[in-house]
């Protein structure tokens, strides 16, 4: 005789509460259809697929999700978002699985992607845009990767697509505010996390 398995419901902590509190969805809505996946154009370059994101954050198993690569590497691009028959918003999941591991000072899997994310925005923080040299050599310096796309870097700059140097945008002011307004979201986001760290699901 066949036996039937029974789920009781169960109230999210820890990573599952913290992720669906700031991204807005419900991780449960999937129905593993695998939609997303199929779309996905980093799935092939990725460790886990969106899909298996969802899935191990429904099983509780957080560390799966925050230990890949799969987080650090999606850009975004809503395709799954298209995609998804249940509407989930799968880049706001992507993000706040970031914020946590970031609160949480967990090592990235791909770590050149938050040390870029880092010297790119501090450069648009300082100028209120991108001093693309700049971007380059500090990402080469801190990620250990000193002479990562030199080849690029000549013919960029005969074509005029580098400039030598800085250049400032006469925005700066609006732009250091939207910086402001990001800097006490991520701190709201970030002790929330560091709070439900303690409530973590094993
Ligand atoms: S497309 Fe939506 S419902 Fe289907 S597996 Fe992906 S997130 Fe889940
Ligand atoms: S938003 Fe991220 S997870 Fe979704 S399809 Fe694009 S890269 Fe993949």
């Amino acid at each position: 005789m066949t036996e039937s398995l029974r789920l009781a419901p169960f109230a999210p902590s820890g990573v599952v509460a913290f992720v669906e509190a700031t991204s807005g969805q419900t991780l449960n809505d999937c129905y593993q259809c695998g939609k997303c996946a199929a779309g996905c154009p980093l799935a092939r370059a990725s460790d886990l697929s969106p899909q298996q994101v969802i899935r191990a954050l429904q099983l509780g198993q957080p560390d799966v999700a925050l230990d890949s690569r799969a987080i650090w590497l999606c850009v975004g691009c809503q395709t799954c978002v298209t995609r998804c028959p249940c509407e989930i918003d799968l880049p706001r999941v992507m993000d706040a699985l970031r914020v946590w591991a970031m609160a949480n000072r967990r090592a990235a899997a791909q770590r050149e992607v938050p040390i870029f994310h880092r010297v790119f925005l501090k450069s648009v923080e300082l100028l209120g845009r991108a001093y693309e040299i700049g971007v380059v050599g500090g990402f080469n310096t801190f990620s250990g990767h000193f002479f990562g796309s030199a080849d690029l870097g000549w013919p960029m700059f005969v074509r005029g697509k580098l400039k030598p140097l800085p250049q400032r945008t006469r925005a700066r002011g609006e732009v250091a505010a939207i910086f402001q307004r990001a800097e006490a979201m991520r701190a709201r986001e970030c002790a929330a996390a560091q709070r439900d760290a303690g409530g973590e699901r094993p």
